[in-house]
């Protein structure tokens, strides 16, 4: 992998001060937020970016939710949140926004995805492993919900799989059972 890798910076935030680093793989720039005193074996989520959730403030998933509540415990840990630029479960912002137009029409996520030729989830994590590696990082505690996830992260010792709960909305709550029901998450 060629990636080129930024220098620290600090981040003051309205979760508390991280240190920030970023990491550039080809047309991808990922960022890692992290605490300067990490934890031996540190939580560690790795959020996938979701513009319109992220940013947006969009109550069609539960993402910003989940980052904010895992900036929070990265914060009270000493933890790492690496936030990947995989925009729509990786098949980017265009694909994504005709994703929820076919949801328009009754679709949910994983049949709309399928329509429009893509695999349910066509995110990858291997740059997860080089980022944990590159912080001497070689356990973790992984705060998520998705069993994907602990599959896809290898050479790192995966010691304890921490939940984020979420609360629904009426907006969300068919996604989160798709999710659950369909893509095999844990909620
Ligand atoms: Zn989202």
């Amino acid at each position: 992998m060629n990636i080129e890798i930024s220098q620290v910076a600090n981040l003051p935030s309205r979760f508390g001060d991280f240190k920030v680093k970023a990491f550039k793989e080809a047309e991808k720039e990922h960022l890692v937020i992290y605490k300067e005193n990490l934890d031996e074996t540190p939580i560690v989520r790795v959020h996938s970016e979701c513009l319109t959730g992220d940013a947006i403030g969009s109550l069609k998933c539960d993402c910003r939710d989940q980052l904010e509540y895992a900036l929070k415990l990265a914060q009270e840990s000493n933890g790492m949140v690496i936030y990947l630029r995989q925009e729509g479960r990786n098949i980017g912002l265009l694909n994504k926004i005709n994703a929820y137009a076919l949801q328009d029409t009754g679709l949910n996520t994983v049949e709309a995805n399928h329509q429009l030729g893509f695999a349910s989830d066509e995110r990858t994590y291997e740059i997860v492993t080089y980022i944990l590696k590159y912080f001497n990082i070689s356990k973790i505690k992984l705060l998520t919900n998705n069993p994907d996830k602990i599959n896809s992260i290898s050479d790192i010792e995966i010691v304890q799989r921490v939940p984020i709960v979420m609360e629904a909305n009426k907006h969300n709550i068919d996604y989160l059972n798709i999710k659950k029901d369909e893509m095999g998450h844990m909620l």
